[in-house]
């Protein structure tokens, strides 16, 4: 049986991995422990998708929670986000140098 032990943000003792409360003072250390809803995740993916920079906020909110579902959830919403974000970059790059090819054509 391997215990991983973490440390209360209350009062600093160890504490199990799987514990939901401190035993020592008491602290909830499962904040969030009802799982993000199936809808609210593709809700956050799909606003990393199609508004990229405002699936940063969310993602990174919950990648600060406490709990390791939730930090998932935000890890993958910054992913989306930041793949998203790169691929627009480069499509309006794309678009750019094409206009700026035929532009400096024209202009000859
Ligand atoms: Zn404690």
């Amino acid at each position: 049986m391997d215990n991983v032990l973490e440390i209360c943000p209350v009062c600093h003792q160890t504490v199990k991995e799987e514990y939901f409360f401190c035993p020592n003072c008491g602290h909830n250390l499962k904040e969030a422990v009802l799982p993000i809803s199936v809808g609210k995740q593709i809700g956050l993916y799909a606003l990393a998708v199609i508004l990229p920079p405002w699936g940063f906020y969310p993602g990174v909110k919950y990648m600060l929670k406490n709990n390791p579902h939730a930090k998932r959830v935000g890890l993958i919403t910054v992913l989306l986000t930041t793949l998203s974000m790169a691929l627009m970059l480069w499509l309006i790059f794309k678009e750019m140098n094409i206009y700026l090819e035929q532009f400096s054509a024209l202009s000859l």
